[in-house]
């Protein structure tokens, strides 16, 4: 099997799942007793938080993670939890309009709620911060962009956003969504500025069903369920310690450097080969990028059809975005300025450290085959 699907989701790695099992077989207790045994599972909560606030590259100590099921469920608490804490103020809130469907979908339902919701145009790749320059105003309550696009790997100037907030509209909160960049990139994400920010466990190998919502010392957050108290009563329901304690193994094991390296080999090594071809096979590459995703423009091949054809040999990639996949619709590429013909027969590839140059040889050979073959069927 060669697996080039990474962004949809990861292998959780050997020591992520001895760990899960060892704390489902060993410290099984609940966070909360107040026994020993439930006092043993406080501890590796605590320390699973800390190593994970850590390589977010917190430093200040008012700084809080809030351990969620992945990264829908952060986005949610983020957005719901940041403007039901903010009950005055303005009404306007900003999305860049190539988010993924967990924060469009929140985005529709602001606008059913009395919000007015603004989409930033991210064309190539790039935030229009002319755009926000023009509309960031005193009535701007939240701002939330991705840091990386999971269908172009795009990366956005987070950075900048915040210089904006801070001269144009102070008082509002700045998320991001860092699901496809937490663990991919050498920087720590705190840096960015983001009062919020969101990760997933399952795209950096850990299990399904592990994520959380970083949360700025000062920022204030309602809960979106209420219970026993857990997570500081922001997220209360008695923790998944199992999937917890390996998620935060899995961070740590996380050598960016060597990581991005490894990628970045594979995928050089295949853009310098379909750049051969082009004509043939487009490269959608944005301005700036991380290494881990390519989106391909293939020559009139619907991408569900070459990508059955690719499932066949054992050769898995998708059409874009796992979420949205079985309901296609090209918001994400048509932002970044595809035409819909175009979109329509777009893959992507996403890759992990596991991934070989001799995986992308045979993808390539693979892909060759399924041109010559699928355009003469047509
Ligand atoms: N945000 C982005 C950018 C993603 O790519 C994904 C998943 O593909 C999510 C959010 C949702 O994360 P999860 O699957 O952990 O709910």
């Amino acid at each position: 099997m060669i697996y080039f699907d990474n962004a949809a989701t990861t292998k959780v790695s050997e020591s992520a799942a001895k760990k899960a099992y060892e704390v489902m077989i060993e410290c099984f207790g609940n966070p909360s007793s107040v026994h020993d045994f439930g006092y043993e599972a406080e501890k590796l909560l605590k320390a699973s938080r800390k190593a994970i606030l850590s390589k977010l590259g917190s430093i200040d100590r008012g700084d809080d993670f809030i351990f969620t099921s992945g990264g829908t469920e952060a986005n949610n608490l983020a957005i719901f939890g940041a403007l039901g804490a903010r009950k005055h103020g303005g009404k306007t809130v900003f999305f860049s309009d190539s988010e993924h469907a967990s924060i469009y979908a929140i985005s529709k339902e602001l606008e059913k709620t009395g919000y007015t919701v603004r989409y930033i145009p991210t064309k190539n790749g790039v935030l229009d911060l002319d755009f926000c320059r023009q509309h960031f105003s005193k009535d701007t309550v939240l701002i939330s962009c991705m840091y990386a696009n999971n269908e172009t790997g795009a990366v956005y100037d987070i950075k900048a956003l915040d210089s904006l907030r801070k001269k144009l509209c102070p008082n509002a909160i700045l998320h991001t969504d860092a699901v496809q960049a937490f663990c991919k990139t050498e920087k720590p994400l705190c840096l960015c500025g983001a009062d919020l920010i969101s990760v997933s466990g399952h795209k950096v190998h850990a299990p399904k069903g592990s994520g959380g919502l970083f949360i700025k010392a000062k920022t204030r957050i309602t809960p979106l369920f209420f219970g026993g108290g857990q997570e500081k009563d922001i997220r209360p329901g008695t923790e998944a310690l199992p999937a917890i304690c390996a998620f935060a193994q899995a961070v740590q094991e996380t050598d960016e450097k060597s990581n991005i390296k490894a990628v970045t080999e594979v995928r050089d090594h295949l853009v310098c080969a379909l750049s051969e071809k082009l004509g043939q096979v487009k490269i959608n590459l944005p301005e700036n990028y991380l290494p881990y995703v390519i989106s391909l423009t293939l020559p009139a091949i619907k991408s569900e059809v070459m990508l059955r054809f690719l499932s066949a040999k054992g050769i898995y990639v998708s059409a874009g975005s796992a979420c949205t996949s079985k309901h296609r619709e090209n918001r994400v590429l048509s932002a970044f300025g595809l035409d819909s013909k175009s979109a329509d027969c777009t893959i992507r590839l996403s890759f992990c450290e596991y991934n070989t140059k001799d995986e992308a040889d045979e993808f390539l050979k693979a892909l060759d085959e399924g041109i010559s073959s699928l355009v003469s069927l047509k």
